[in-house]
């Protein structure tokens, strides 16, 4: 599967990946967003959630691990898991249901919750370039394959 990079030059462009990336997102995806603190995971999300309608604040996870939304007739759920204490915590805040739903998830520090969350339908990576980012897109389902055809990636 192709795995395709974008860079992104100003938090403008991490914002309008979110804006894009929602169009292209089934109802139910699991998406992770990997890359060290000040790289950009919060600010794409925040974008996407802005996105979707989200009027007002929109809130970092970073102390609650879980956000809820319900937006434009779907489910979505912000995770930021760096202050998870071990991965069998993600049992409290509801994971199990949280994958049964038709929902899209989006998790920031994954790492965090390794060998109990299962795979991503797509991986996102972000880095720094320069003074700005450098997005990398992982595929690792058919679901995250289908995202990227939504966003004009050719496979
Ligand atoms: P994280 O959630 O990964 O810790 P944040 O989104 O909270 O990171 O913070 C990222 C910081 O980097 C913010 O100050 C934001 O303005 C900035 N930023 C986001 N995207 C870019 C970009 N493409 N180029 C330069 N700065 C960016
Ligand atoms: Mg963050």
């Amino acid at each position: 599967m192709s795995q395709p990079v974008l860079m992104l030059p100003d938090e403008a462009a991490t914002q309008a990946f979110g804006e894009r990336l929602v169009l292209a997102l089934p109802e139910t995806s699991l998406i992770y967003l990997y890359g060290d603190l000040g790289a950009g995971k919060t600010t794409l999300a925040r974008a996407l959630i802005r996105a979707l309608g989200h009027e007002g604040a929109v809130r970092s996870p970073t102390y609650t691990l879980i956000e809820p939304y319900e937006l434009a007739g779907r489910r979505l759920y912000h995770l930021d898991l760096y202050r998870l204490g071990s991965p069998e915590e993600l049992e409290d805040i509801g994971l199990r249901d949280l994958l049964a739903e038709p929902a899209t998830l989006l998790v920031e520090w994954p790492e965090k919750g390794q060998g109990v969350l299962p795979p991503a339908d797509l991986e996102l990576r972000l880095e720094p370039a320069g003074v700005g980012r450098r997005l990398s897109l992982h595929p690792a389902t058919a679901r995250g394959a289908k995202i990227l055809k939504n966003l004009g990636f050719s496979s």
